[in-house]
């Protein structure tokens, strides 16, 4: 028999969940998660994603993961430092390296799983962690798995940020002290401000990690947030994912080689996790070079990101502060925002509704993501519908 405690738990809490309204119920798509999807059997202008440059679904990457899947297999079969490291997983850390202008750097399976490796390999107990308020789940969670000391930063607020690194220096109780913050961050869409951070950093000795995972393919030509700020030999840590503008599934952490050989033998995920598939490591690498090439993709997803935000101020929506493709659209009220997007999937696009608490309450906001592979009919198409619902629900 199964416990009787568990199910009394699960009961109680999927049943409160449901009853306010919070229980996600998630439809799977029947297409590729490109421009356009189909969900439940129509056809929908995709502007939730994060395939910024549209690679999810390129043919170069699908032919490159498919010649790798012939040669390695479906599965690296172990751990990296059991017998899981391919050559090919060696060549994408060099990539890596490459990209991002650093010494090297490591792959891990996830974005989420490279955070709760990185930080807690660093950081421990005796340490504190400066980290902004905004920052992303997985860095909340590698900062609690370190045990070090947490102290929250006003979102972007410099002068906070100097105030709270000189009291936790001049305290003399922490070993080592981190600045910790998003390249971009994805609710909003603005930029960590690395230059006054690097500034505070080097006045009060902090080792600087950013997670790049929304600037990367996005910013500096494509390089990412670091590089957009020219500041790639001050930054400690970068982070980066393979899953949004690379297209595939993975992180990273690029680096000074000496941190990179501390999380060979350190980070718990790379020693205990089963290492990324030939089929992600081939299809990320064809990305990264596909992105080293050439800026176009790139300057397509700027483009069409202009395009929207320029189409949605025109009409009068209160597109936020953003400063790259993540264009919100801020509705307010928690409930009119949840019927926003949902008489924007009923007309053809679907465009996630974000309230709180993932957002400060009375900030409810449609979030959407355009790519480079979106057409500008499309586009067209989108903003023609957000016009009509907007104008029905007396948004605009
Ligand atoms: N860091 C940040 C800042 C993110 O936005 C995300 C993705 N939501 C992640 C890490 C996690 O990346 P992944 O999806 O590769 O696990």
């Amino acid at each position: 028999m199964t416990s009787k405690t568990l199910d009394a738990f699960l009961n109680e809490n999927l049943e409160d969940l449901k009853g306010k309204g919070l229980y996600n119920v998630i439809d799977p798509l029947e297409s590729p998660n490109g421009p356009i999807i189909k969900l439940n059997g129509r056809e929908l202008i995709n502007l939730s994603s994060n395939n910024y440059l549209g690679l999810a679904t390129d043919t170069r990457l699908k032919e490159a993961a498919t010649e790798a899947i012939h040669k390695y297999g479906v599965g690296a079969g172990a751990v990296r430092t059991i017998n899981g490291t391919l050559d090919i997983h060696v060549k994408l850390e060099e990539k890596l390296a490459e990209f991002k202008h650093t010494e090297a750097a490591i792959a891990y399976q996830s974005g989420f799983n490279c955070n709760m490796a990185a930080i807690s390999a660093v950081m421990d107990k005796n340490d504190a962690i400066l980290s902004d308020e905004l920052n992303h789940a997985s860095i909340i969670d590698g900062c609690r798995l370190s045990k070090a000391k947490i102290i929250r930063v006003n979102h972007s607020d410099m002068d906070d940020l100097r105030e709270k690194a000189k009291e936790a220096k001049e305290s003399g109780q922490y070993n080592k002290i981190m600045v910790i913050t998003d390249g971009v961050f994805s609710m909003d869409g603005d930029i960590a401000k690395l230059p006054e951070i690097v500034e505070i950093a080097e006045e009060f000795d902090l080792i600087t990690y950013v997670d790049d995972a929304h600037g990367s393919g996005v910013l500096g030509d494509g390089a990412g947030t670091v590089k957009h700020f020219g500041l790639s030999d001050k930054i400690d840590f970068q982070i980066g994912t393979l899953s949004k503008a690379i297209g595939v599934v993975g992180g990273y952490v690029a680096g000074k080689q000496q941190l990179i050989d501390w999380l060979k033998v350190r980070s718990r995920p790379f020693l205990f996790s089963t290492s990324l598939t030939p089929a992600d490591v081939v299809a990320s690498m064809r990305a990264i070079e596909i992105l080293m090439e050439s800026t176009e993709l790139n300057e397509k997803l700027w483009d069409n990101a202009n395009y929207l935000k320029a189409g949605l101020k025109k009409l009068g929506f209160d597109i936020g502060e953003s400063e790259t493709p993540i264009t919100p659209c801020i509705i307010g009220d928690e409930v009119k925002t949840q019927e926003f997007s949902k008489k924007l999937n009923e007309e053809g696009v679907y465009a996630k509704s974000i309230v709180f608490p993932t957002v400060p309450k009375g900030t409810g906001r449609v979030r959407n993501m355009p790519s480079a592979a979106h057409t500008k009919e499309m586009l067209d198409q989108a903003i023609a519908i957000y016009e009509k619902v907007g104008r029905e629900l007396g948004i605009i």
